[in-house]
């Protein structure tokens, strides 16, 4: 699937002239003694995080000259990509998530369960804040040093500050919102079997509306129609008629970041299916009974009486990243900017940037700013010879011609088609995992790396790094439709759409799956729905 961008992994290193790491003298580094008596100091590598980008960096991090600490608010990795079949059912939320803790004893590393609500660079501290509200201390905060910290936190769902949404709609990013999902449509149906309820109660309560046509609303909307088709008629025969799935999207289409030929498919699908598609639809606000929508053409608003609303429409950073941003000069960017060693100093270049709000960069300043991007960003020169920054381009022209004075504005505009096409790798497990894996690997080489520090040629053609930089290999997406259907798009343009797509998506799901415990679990959760169908108790 693919998501829009907001979280990112990265290697935080308050380094200012381009190395790696660099470590502070106030290090909270532990002492060990080597076999022949010689004393090593580990460096302290703090994890935020234990999603899908903090558990890849873990499982692939094998050096042991760091100290490295975990802090995460959940002790489990939660595979999200089979959350939506958690909400009806279909899987167990348990088989879904891996306990932390075993890696944690395998590698030999610390974890504690705490939220970090607080990053201060400067003093390279954490605070944090445990869950726990009966610490026998009688506190339940703390501060916690690092050397290295690597943020992997993921995002939050967006509400775009829609009036009502926090108080009353579900969100769909936590285990514990798959059940609580659960449990809210098996009561939904308790109710409105009440006796002594009204047709148009029955219809209020068994509304179930999904907002935003994203890859989670659409496969949440296909999920919910299955469990209404397939269990539902048998268990519910009385209410069945009155049941009724309105997904809301803002666009023009939904799956609207997939190939056309899917969008189109998934439309036509859910047409059939009785799901009322309603595209242009701008959610304007939620009360304990309606939800408001405006149609983006004419501007009319409608009030419509719900049972149940799933919201899912995007993501965006969390607060504590937010604060961070601020502080490094990010204040005013969407998410967190890294170069592509995934460190966070690319927000010096955008500090030189934001210098000044208008006035002018002279020649030799914006070559230099020019020269830090190329370092930075391998691919801008391979960019700018296929002509593909033209901004950029017209600037480099510009500057190694005559003019001596360029617009701040321009040079901002172009910074951000940089930073746009260099950047924006979606935000999806695909992406994080990897990012998790690259960054350990860096680590995995880096007493190597330091004593050859020429390392591999920068392929630039100019100047040297120790590491390659990263790079995203995308291997495609997947929208399962519901009814045994899945829409794939894989790389080369290649689309299939239908059964067989269903079963490659079972057996790429099964294999992605962190541990040989959880992919039996899932796999017998599957067949267990086969056989016996989905259990509709609200426990
Ligand atoms: P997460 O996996 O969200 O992990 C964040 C971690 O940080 C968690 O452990 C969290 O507890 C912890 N944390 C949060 N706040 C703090 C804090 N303040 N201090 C310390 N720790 C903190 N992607 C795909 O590629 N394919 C799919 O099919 C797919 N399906 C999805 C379905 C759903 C329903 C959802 C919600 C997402 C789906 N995604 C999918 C997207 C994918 O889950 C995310 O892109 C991925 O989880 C991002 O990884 P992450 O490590 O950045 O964040």
């Amino acid at each position: 699937m693919a998501y829009p961008s907001a979280s990112k992994l990265l290697l935080l290193s308050t380094c200012s002239g381009g190395g790696l790491l660099v470590y502070s003298d106030s290090s909270p580094s532990k002492r060990t003694l080597t076999a022949d008596g010689q004393e090593i100091k580990k460096k302290k590598v703090v994890v935020l995080g234990s999603g899908w980008s903090g558990y890849s960096f873990l499982s692939h991090f094998n050096n042991p000259n760091y100290d490295v600490q975990v802090v995460s608010p959940r002790n489990f990795f939660l595979f999200t990509p089979l959350l939506p079949s958690v909400t009806n059912g279909t899987v167990e939320a348990r088989s879904i998530v891996e306990p932390i803790r075993g890696l944690m004893r395998k590698k030999g590393f610390e974890y504690t369960e705490a939220e970090c609500v607080k990053i201060d660079p400067s003093n390279k501290k954490i605070h944090c804040k445990s869950k726990d509200s009966t610490s026998l201390k009688g506190t339940t905060e703390f501060d916690m040093d690092y050397d290295i910290l690597v943020i992997a936190v993921g995002a939050k769902p967006n509400t775009f500050n829609t009036p009502g949404v926090e108080e009353h709609a579900h969100f769909l990013k936590e285990a514990d919102d798959a059940l609580k999902i659960r449990r809210s449509v098996i009561n939904c149906f308790e109710r409105a079997s009440l006796p002594d309820l009204t047709e148009e109660e029955r219809k209020k309560i068994l509304h179930f509306v999904v907002v935003g046509g994203g890859p989670t609303g659409v496969e949440f909307s296909a999920e919910l129609h299955d469990f209404l088709v397939e269990d539902v008629a048998k268990i519910y025969p009385k209410v069945q008629e009155f049941t009724r799935i309105t997904l809301l999207e803002a666009g023009d289409h939904i799956l609207n970041m997939f190939d056309k030929r899917i969008t189109a498919f998934a439309e036509e699908k859910f047409q059939r299916d009785g799901i009322d598609l309603k595209t242009k639809n701008m959610v304007v606000g939620v009360t304990a009974d309606e939800i408001s929508t405006k149609e983006r053409g004419s501007g009319e608003v409608v009030s419509e009486p719900y049972g149940m609303v799933v919201w899912s429409t995007g993501i965006g950073s969390r607060p504590v990243i937010k604060d961070f941003m601020h502080q490094i000069g990010q204040g005013q960017r969407r998410v967190l900017a890294t170069d592509e060693w995934l460190r966070e100093d690319i927000a010096a270049i955008f500090g030189k940037a934001d210098k000044g709000e208008t006035g002018t960069l002279n020649k030799k300043e914006f070559k230099g700013v020019v020269k830090d991007i190329c370092q930075r960003y391998p691919q801008v020169e391979l960019y700018l010879k296929k002509k593909k920054l033209r901004n950029i381009a017209n600037l480099l022209k510009s500057a190694n011609g005559d003019n001596t004075e360029l617009s701040i504005e321009t040079f901002k505009q172009a910074l951000s088609e940089v930073d746009t096409q260099m950047k924006n790798l979606p935000a999806t497990a695909q992406v994080a995992s990897q990012q998790g894996k690259y960054l350990a690997k860096c680590f995995n080489k880096m007493e190597k790396c330091e004593k050859k520090p020429e390392g591999p040629l920068r392929f630039r053609g100019e100047g040297r790094h120790r590491f390659q930089p990263f790079r995203y290999r995308h291997f495609g997406s997947f929208a399962p439709l519901g009814g045994e259907q899945t829409a794939a798009e894989l790389p080369g343009d290649w689309v299939s759409i239908g059964h067989s797509s269903q079963w490659l998506w079972y057996s790429v799901y099964a294999s992605k799956l962190v541990s040989w415990r959880t992919r039996s679990l899932v796999v017998s959760d599957w067949v267990r729905r086969f056989i016996f169908g989905r259990d509709s108790s609200s426990i």
